[in-house]
């Protein structure tokens, strides 16, 4: 029988658990769960099943104890609550690993994807090499739900097994999957991160954390042999170039010939030359000037940046509209030759410029009444990035 210990945090501080045997006290019965009414709860059960050791037949004697018998995995587990003031759960033998502790068993990704099984658990490590939101208020990351465009060695590396399969896949971080203070900061902090992720479910072609899933940072392995549970990733990340099978909310990479510019979301606002501060303000007395509160000076020669959408020819998705948001790299580097000396640009100028290969996040994906692929230009997490930022 299984059951689920909810508890307030007070009882369990300090103490490692997992693995453990321990004696539970001051328990209450919240609820007796059936799997029609939890799958969520019974999709972890199920992939704990059968027990790491042999089941005792009820009724026989001890000669069959031995003689493993088949199961059908429970149709309902207890949900226990340990009583705030009395409630204790104490570790019976601190440093034994119970017999009937199951590890997280993982997976490389392509054999997770490869896989039909939906109704288990499945558990990987992978490296986050995009982040959908930017989580700069640790608050809101509690609220919502993240995008993490991950990949592994298995997905990356080319060969005849992978035919079919993209090199890299979203994984959505539902509000209900609770995350630890390191892997909230780690998020934060946007740079490259691997992380273990444990007992996750496949939804609608999609792998999602929820509740009773977990993210476990993995810590740079330094000097360890090769046997490692590693997704270290050692040549670049590649991404699926842009054809008829992207779906929205991945991240693909793509090339074309610019068609056309979407003048009615082009824009432009001024920065500051020397920190890159793009909230300047209008100076008050001199019409025109703006002053930097960063550097507390007045910038005399604002640098532009501009928001700019262009309309793709791609060769990969013919008959298609492809519209991208450039990045502002993407933007400076088109208009190079195309800028007038009043800082505004000749729209004409930068038909039929090649761009490309550009990384993107597919944002949108119609087709119907027409097809129409709306991405836009994203930097990937990569090692280099954080201090490269603001140069
Ligand atoms: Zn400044």
């Amino acid at each position: 029988m299984f059951s689920e210990v909810y508890s307030e945090g007070a009882i369990l501080k300090d103490q490692q658990l997992e693995g453990k045997s321990c004696s539970l006290m001051g328990m209450k019965v919240l609820q007796k769960a059936t799997r029609g009414r939890t799958a969520g709860l019974f999709s972890l059960i199920d992939t704990m099943w059968p027990p790491a050791m042999p089941l005792k037949a009820p009724g026989r004697g001890q000669a069959h104890e031995e003689v493993e018998t088949r199961v059908p995995p429970p149709s309902f587990c207890y949900i226990l609550s340990a009583h705030p003031s009395v409630g204790q759960i104490d570790v019976i033998e601190e440093d034994r690993i119970s017999k009937l502790y199951q590890p997280p068993v993982t997976r490389c990704l392509r054999e997770i994807l490869q896989s039909d099984d939906h109704s288990t658990r499945c558990s990987f490590y992978a490296r986050v090499i995009y982040q959908r939101s930017q989580l700069n208020d640790l608050l809101l990351l509690q609220q919502r739900e993240i995008w993490l465009m991950v990949t592994d060695v298995s997905l990356q590396m080319q060969d005849e097994n992978n035919s079919g399969l993209p090199k890299t896949v979203p994984v959505c971080v539902a509000p209900s999957c609770v995350l630890s203070q390191e892997v909230v900061e780690a998020l934060a902090e946007a740079t490259p991160h691997s992380f273990l992720f444990r007992d996750t479910l496949r939804a609608q072609g999609q792998i999602v954390c929820v509740e009773r899933s977990v993210l476990l940072l993995q810590k740079p392995l330094v000097g360890m042999a090769s046997s490692a549970p590693s997704c270290e990733l050692t040549s670049p990340v590649k991404l699926n170039e842009l054809d008829s099978v992207t779906q929205v909310n991945s991240v693909c990479s793509v090339q074309g010939t610019v068609v056309g510019v979407d003048e009615s979301t082009a824009f432009s606002w001024p920065t500051c030359d020397l920190c890159g501060n793009e909230r300047l303000e209008q100076s008050p007395g001199d019409r025109g000037a703006f002053s930097c509160g960063d550097c507390s000076r007045v910038v005399i020669s604002p640098l532009p940046r501009r928001h700019l959408q262009v309309f793709l020819d791609c060769p990969s998705r013919p008959q298609c509209t492809v519209r991208v948001k450039l990045s502002q790299a993407s933007v400076s580097s088109l208009l190079r030759f195309a800028a007038c000396e009043d800082g505004s640009y000749e729209a004409q100028s930068v038909l039929g410029k090649e761009v490309g290969l550009l990384n993107c996040f597919v944002r949108s994906v119609t087709t119907h009444p027409a097809s129409c692929v709306g991405l836009e230009e994203i930097e990937l997490l990569t090692a280099g990035r954080a201090s490269s930022r603001h140069c």
